[in-house]
């Protein structure tokens, strides 16, 4: 029988596991304090814990859920990580190192449904959710195999997060809890490509993870073209929940845009942008497009991208242009696919 992961349970649900397991609820502390502070992977490694609770635990549960299966490093430093899961499904999780930061990428689902044209791990179809423990055990093996805490978490990787809304907030509920990895909620961000069921239930949660918004196009039938999704969930409807978000919560929506070449890069995609935008508070990261194998665009010329960026930047609209990070090991946004890394066989 497959053993459940201690990783998946927020403290009040692994104090009444330890319970069940033979020890005190004060042990609880002493576990939690063992899976996220000291980060061990090893039950037995737990050395105050009553021999009776360890076993107990044993019976039942292990560790970490997932394990790394290999890694490519990209020349900006970029770390790739390849993650097996007990199935034999695999997701990709990077690690990307910026000045003090080391901000994890991590992926919510195997696969997803949504099949967005830009985006290899549409082109892969979905196998299924992960679970919480597999979310937040991404963190701990990233964190163990560069042998440094991560400060900050973004669910962009493989998968759409609110499609597998309850694992992901209670993943993130679990890496933000200030006892255990403390990584801050303003330094988690869910990147939804506006998925109004999950959205709905985030803002009726009053859940505070950072929020971004995978635009791409401004225009319902082109961007239903690039981003099927947008069927079943139009800019109308989303541009209204999100208002609603920005009124709730006081804070800006940001919204990611990927520049294509002839997609939407022209004068009437910047204008309508803008207005679209400028009925919320919100601020725009221009992304540059990064090829995948299968289909594909054209990258936006540096010349061009800069022409985009000053029509919102001489207005003084809220807008940066992120910088590419690990294009050169496919792992830059878009191009997580779960293929089997070569480059480096740990
Ligand atoms: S961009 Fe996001 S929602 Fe679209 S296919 Fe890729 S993972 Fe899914």
């Amino acid at each position: 029988m497959r053993k459940r992961s201690l990783l998946g349970y927020r403290f009040d649900e692994l104090c009444a596991i330890v319970e069940k397991a033979g020890g005190k609820k004060y042990s609880a502390k002493q576990v939690w304090s063992w899976l996220y502070k000291k980060g061990i992977t090893d039950i037995d490694l737990m050395s105050d814990l009553p021999l009776k609770l360890r076993n107990g635990m044993r019976s039942e549960f292990c560790i970490l859920p997932v394990s790394i299966d290999s890694a490519a490093k990209s020349a900006d430093g970029t770390e790739k990580l390849l993650i097996k899961l007990y199935d034999d499904n695999f997701v990709e999780c990077v690690i990307i190192p910026e000045k003090e930061r080391l901000t994890l990428c991590i992926s919510s689902q195997a696969g997803c449904r949504f099949n967005c044209s830009f985006c290899a791990t549409g082109k892969s179809g979905f196998k299924r959710d992960l679970e919480a423990s597999e979310i937040v055990g991404q963190v701990i093996a990233a964190s163990e195999f560069c042998g440094k805490r991560i400060t900050n978490v973004v669910y962009m990787g493989m998968g759409e997060p609110f499609d597998n809304y309850d694992e992901v907030i209670k993943s993130a509920d679990i890496i933000s809890d200030d006892s255990g990895l403390a990584i801050g909620k303003r330094k988690i961000t869910i990147s939804t490509f506006g998925h109004i069921d999950g959205l709905k239930k985030y803002i009726a949660e009053d859940v505070r993870y950072k929020l971004a918004v995978s635009l791409h196009n401004p225009f319902d039938n082109e961007r239903s073209r690039l981003m099927p999704g947008n069927r079943i969930y139009p800019l109308k409807e989303l541009f209204q929940v999100l208002k609603e978000y920005a009124r709730r919560s006081n804070r800006k929506v940001v919204f990611e845009y990927i520049l294509m070449k002839g997609v939407n890069d022209s004068e009437r995609h910047a204008e309508e942008l803008k207005i679209l935008l400028s009925t919320l508070p919100s601020k725009l990261n221009l992304i540059k497009y990064h090829g995948i194998s299968e289909g594909g665009f054209t990258p936006l010329s540096d010349e061009f991208s800069l022409k985009f960026y000053r029509y919102f930047s001489k207005s003084d609209f809220p807008v940066v242009f992120r910088t590419s990070r690990g294009e050169d090991i496919a792992a830059a946004c878009g191009q997580l696919s779960a293929a089997k890394i070569t480059e480096k066989p740990l």
